[in-house]
């Protein structure tokens, strides 16, 4: 990429979008960097940031990136935590957050299309006048859209009843690396078995395939009523099993989300700040197992009945007597704030940031994982948050791991220090039969060695990849290079 390609790309788009293209520094500084713990030196500028709302202007920046063959970097809500939208490479910043208009809410098909970059928490405002909710959730919906939650695979929420986004997302319009805007998916059905499942191949594709500007997603009832509650447990184990009696009991939970002996540490110790006062936890308690339900009055009673009675008489666990512990946790799960941090968004230049390595594992090695991440983030000298295992599938006990950490992003050797943990921890997962990243994606983090998880099917990886993108401009330098560790 020269000087000269990048100020005909300028004037070239300039042409199609006026205003709404730019090179002013000040501006590409809000483009530069997304959640991820950073070395302060790396600034990250993209050269140009442009802004389309439609479909047809984004087919025509990528054909004018393509004939310069500079790279292209799709730019959401900025929320990432794996350094997705790090233009470390330079070329135009695609900012999609003005792809925001809903194209069609069908209530007989309980089906919506909206362009992808309008939030997830626009959308659900738009869909409560009718009733409805998409209830993809991540914590960060008030700013993260829904392209993002595809272009990621992000967890939910409410993952337990309603799954990753793959189980609601049925159509994409996705902008190729020749700008071609292809039509993928299953149209309205929520199967199909013809062709191949290049639905699949978008999900996680992490803007290094194409940019995705139209999406059809499932939508369902509101729920009448939502109770949450809170278990202290004996085991990390306990949790996972007790959760598996309870499905397996026919009770419907919308979210679980498991949390080990320092993360319960951390609400109780926001408790004690809060209030004054201690909270009423149990000596033994090793683990707090946070559950939702969700539906008509008397089915939600009854299953937090059962439930409980499940958890006290078979696994010996606990009600959390103080409601403001799990009050708590719900409201960081919708608030945009990451509570031990006194983070709001979008306040991402704080010195103390939240890290973390977020694997997916086999159900049974739950326990082993939390005493190697103990191990593990000792040996890198990080200052450990805690574990929270998230159920991602639909009716059955998953493990979607975060193993939080604190990094202090003013210093680089901590910064350093926190990837080397990131990549001891992912090796982990692979050798205990998981995988490197469950939800965050791979960034700039995992691409230098992810070979370790896919082995040869890698070399496929990187052949799908040339198809999509023949000149190579889609998001360089993620998924297939690491900024930090780049040796297998
Ligand atoms: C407070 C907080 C809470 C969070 N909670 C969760 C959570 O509960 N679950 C979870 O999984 N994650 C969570 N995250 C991480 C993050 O919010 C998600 O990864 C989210 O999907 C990123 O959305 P975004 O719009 O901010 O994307 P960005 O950070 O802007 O982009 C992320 C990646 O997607 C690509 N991309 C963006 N839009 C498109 C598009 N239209 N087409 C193609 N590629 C695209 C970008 O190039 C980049 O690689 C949280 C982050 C924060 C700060």
């Amino acid at each position: 990429m020269n000087q000269a390609s990048l100020d005909q790309a300028f004037q070239d788009l300039k042409s199609v979008l006026g205003e709404r293209v730019t090179r002013a520094k000040m501006h590409r500084i809000c483009y530069s960097r997304d959640w991820s713990p950073r070395h302060r030196s790396h600034t990250d500028l993209p050269d140009i940031v442009a802004v389309p709302k439609t479909t047809d202007e984004v087919v025509e920046i990528v054909r004018i990136a393509y004939r310069h063959r500079i790279p292209v970097v799709p730019f959401a809500g900025g929320t990432g935590m794996g350094g997705g939208v790090a233009a470390w490479k330079g070329g135009i910043a695609i900012e999609t957050k003005s792809l925001d208009q809903i194209l069609e809410v069908d209530e007989a098909n309980m089906m919506v299309t909206a362009q992808a970059g309008i939030t997830v928490w626009a959308l659900n405002e738009e869909l409560a006048r009718y009733g409805l909710w998409f209830p993809h959730q991540p914590e960060s919906k008030r700013v993260c859209t829904v392209g993002a939650s595809i272009a990621c695979d992000s967890d939910s929420t409410f993952g337990l009843r309603y799954g990753k986004i793959l189980d609601c997302l049925s159509n994409v319009v996705m902008v190729t690396g020749t700008g071609e805007a292809l039509r993928i998916g299953r149209r309205k059905a929520s199967f199909s078995s013809t062709g191949y499942k290049l639905l699949d191949l978008v999900v996680a594709s992490e803007g290094t395939l194409g940019v995705v500007t139209e999406a059809t997603l499932r939508v369902f009832p509101l729920p009448e009523t939502r109770l949450v509650r809170g278990y202290v447990c004996r085991k990390l184990n306990d949790g996972i099993r007790a959760l598996e009696r309870m499905l397996a009991s026919g009770l419907c939970v919308e979210s679980a989300h498991l949390n080990c002996r320092q993360r319960l540490h951390f609400y109780t110790h926001a408790y004690r700040q809060q209030y004054h006062r201690d909270p009423d936890i149990p000596d033994w308690a090793e683990a707090i197992l946070f559950l939702s339900f969700a539906g008509d009055e008397d089915v939600v009673n009854f299953s937090l009945e059962k439930a409980t009675r499940i958890l006290r008489e078979e696994f010996r666990a606990e009600k959390a007597k103080e409601q403001e512990i799990v009050d708590g946790w719900w409201a960081s799960k919708h608030s945009l704030e990451f509570i031990p941090f006194h983070q709001k968004w979008p306040d991402s230049q704080r010195e103390k940031k939240f890290g973390a390595a977020d694997l997916g594992l086999p159900i049974g090695r739950v326990e082993e994982a939390y005493q190697r991440f103990l191990e593990i983030a000792g040996r890198w000298g990080q200052e450990i948050l805690g574990m929270t295992v998230y159920n991602e599938a639909p009716n059955k006990p998953t493990a979607s791991i975060s193993f939080a950490v604190f990094v202090d992003d003013s210093n680089d050797e901590s910064v350093t220090n926190f990837y080397n943990y990131v990549k001891e921890m992912s090796t982990m997962a692979v050798e205990m039969e998981g995988t490197m990243s469950s939800y965050i994606g791979d960034g700039d983090r995992l691409g230098g060695f992810n070979r370790l998880e896919h082995g040869d099917s890698y070399t496929y990886m990187q052949r799908i990849k040339e198809l999509f993108d023949p000149g190579g401009i889609f998001n360089p330098g993620k998924k297939f290079e690491s900024r930090w560790i780049s040796q297998a």
